[in-house]
């Protein structure tokens, strides 16, 4: 067919918010000034939502539930299709809008726009995936059956790191299986955290009310979003100490909900005695310094067998001398800001606190503006603060391991489970050592930092609770009910005539 489409304009208004079906300002007292982090300047100020608008937005989601629900799945899956398509005639200015608003490098936004991309793919396939079963009964002339069915309302809480994809991840799935949606953006990207995202589906027509985003302060709405009697599942991405939070609130609340829980990394990138050296550091450079190491599963911990350490730490740090820090507009920058102005401090502080630990600082270097550079530490053990608590920035300590098992023990030793990686030439060593590796996700002679709209995606111990993707993204936001007929008298024990 031929394309005749025109560039679509830019879209606009992004100081109102899509609650239940209308774009409109919030009606709360404070008024949010969403900031570019490399250049400081204003993108865009957003009337913060308050209580009322919240609860609108729930209240709408329960009732335009019912009717999108009742859609046939196609008519679901088109409107996720429509919103693919909405995405590659729109790329440049969602591209833009990444680049600006969490200041990721045009590497990163184009690798968001993929995810995003590919999740709406997959987001139209899953309402083909929401089958009921025909269950055995041992109970005579009974028919059992299981009917799966959508949870009716998820709130969908979102960091700021990569958080087009990340609203994205729960909201297109949960809409997908009948859900209706309503998303709480992080404060530091209202508009790719969800305005963007409500745009999109808007124009893909979704109907109205079907998806609502509330932008609005955490003290006060952020409680009252999980302990809203309407949402049946709250899908939180971001922190652990948070996500501890919400699930003691989610415990709390009037209506139990189930959770969806993706949190912290400390991700250990293990390089065994036989790994090909080239490619393990070339692995490493990406999966630590993408995105300024602001993801969840960025490598937190290299850890690499005594025979290489040496070779290892040399021609790591030679690749990442090369790295160009600055404006992530430009196309050669692979270093980009960090995100807000306290996150920048931590990270600060968290150099002066290695140093005074006693790790060997083997590249640095001051901030210029919000850009920090890399920082590479060799002598690091596990007990420091560096190894042990997530970094979230462009910061990593290298370990030296004795030998495997003492790689393995230190990989471990941690309380979080996210991702890992393992490099080694014999497959079936590294498969071994993955297996034996406590995290969701592991990979062999890569990086930590995949996520494949089909693969299973999520954390064991304090990385949280929940998979997604795929069949696991059904499984999340649907629950299933027992229906059993009975379909000829049934025998009871109580009857009269039986009982001695
Ligand atoms: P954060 O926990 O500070 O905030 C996440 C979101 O929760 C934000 O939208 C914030 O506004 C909101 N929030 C904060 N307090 C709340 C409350 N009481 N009630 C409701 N909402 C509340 O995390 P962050 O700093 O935005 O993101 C970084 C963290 O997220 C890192 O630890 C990172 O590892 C983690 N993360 C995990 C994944 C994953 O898939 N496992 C992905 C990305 C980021």
């Amino acid at each position: 067919m031929e394309n005749n489409k025109e560039t679509p304009s830019v879209y606009s208004n992004f100081d109102r918010l899509p609650i239940n079906g209308q774009w409109r300002h919030g009606k709360g007292a404070k008024v949010l000034r969403n900031l570019n982090p490399y250049d400081g300047g204003t993108l865009v100020e957003i009337p913060h939502a308050n209580r009322d608008d919240m609860d609108e937005a729930y209240r709408g989601a329960a009732q335009s539930q019912q009717g999108w629900s009742a859609l046939m799945p196609g008519e679901r899956a088109a409107v996720m299709r429509r919103a693919a398509q909405i995405m590659e005639e729109r790329r440049e200015e969602i591209v833009s809008w990444i680049i600006r608003e969490s200041g990721g490098t045009r590497i990163k936004a184009n690798l968001e726009w993929h995810a995003v991309h590919g999740v709406l793919l997959e987001a139209a396939t899953l309402p083909y995936l929401v089958e009921g079963r025909i269950l055995p009964a041992d109970i005579p002339s009974k028919e059992s059956r299981m009917y799966r069915k959508p949870v009716g309302v998820v709130g969908v809480i979102s960091p700021w790191n990569w958080p087009f994809q990340l609203t994205a991840r729960s909201a297109a799935p949960a809409l997908a299986v009948g859900n209706a949606v309503v998303v709480k953006p992080a404060s530091d990207t209202p508009v790719t955290g969800g305005l963007l995202f409500a745009k999109i589906l808007e124009e893909a027509e979704l109907p109205p009310g079907v998806l609502s985003v509330i932008v609005g302060a955490g003290s006060e709405i952020g409680d009252a979003f999980v302990t809203h009697p309407i949402p049946r599942v709250i899908s939180f991405t971001g922190s652990t100490p948070v996500g501890r939070n919400i699930a003691k609130l989610a415990a709390e609340s009037p209506m139990l909900k189930r959770l969806e829980l993706e949190l912290g990394g400390n991700s250990p990138f293990v390089v065994l005695d036989d790994a090909d050296l080239e490619r393990a550091v070339e692995a490493a450079v990406f999966g630590k310094f993408l995105h300024q190491g602001q993801t969840c599963m960025s490598i937190n911990r290299i850890i690499v067998d005594k025979q290489l350490h040496d070779d290892f730490v040399q021609r790591f740090a030679e690749r990442v001398r090369q790295l160009k820090a600055g404006d992530p507009d430009a196309p050669d920058t692979l270093i980009g800001p960090i995100i807000n102005e306290s996150q920048l401090k931590g990270l600060q502080q968290r150099i002066r606190h290695a140093v005074s630990a006693g790790a060997k600082q083997v590249i640095g270097g001051e901030a210029i503006g919000s850009v920090l550079p890399p920082h590479v530490f060799d002598h690091v053990t596990n007990q420091m603060v560096l190894a042990q608590t997530e970094s979230f920035g462009p910061i990593v300590p290298i370990l030296r391991a004795g030998n495997e098992a003492e790689a393995l023990t230190i990989a471990n030793d941690t309380d979080l489970g996210l991702a890992a990686a393992v490099f080694t030439q014999d497959v079936e060593r590294g498969l071994r050592f993955a297996q034996r590796l406590e995290a969701g996700m592991v990979h062999i002679n890569d990086q930590p930092v995949n996520d494949l709209p089909y693969n299973p995606f999520g954390g064991e111990k304090n990385s949280g609770i929940g998979r997604f993707n795929g069949v696991w993204g059904v499984a999340a936001f649907t629950t299933d009910q027992w229906v059993s007929i009975q379909h000829m008298p049934r025998h009871y024990p109580f009857d009269a005539r039986k009982i001695p």
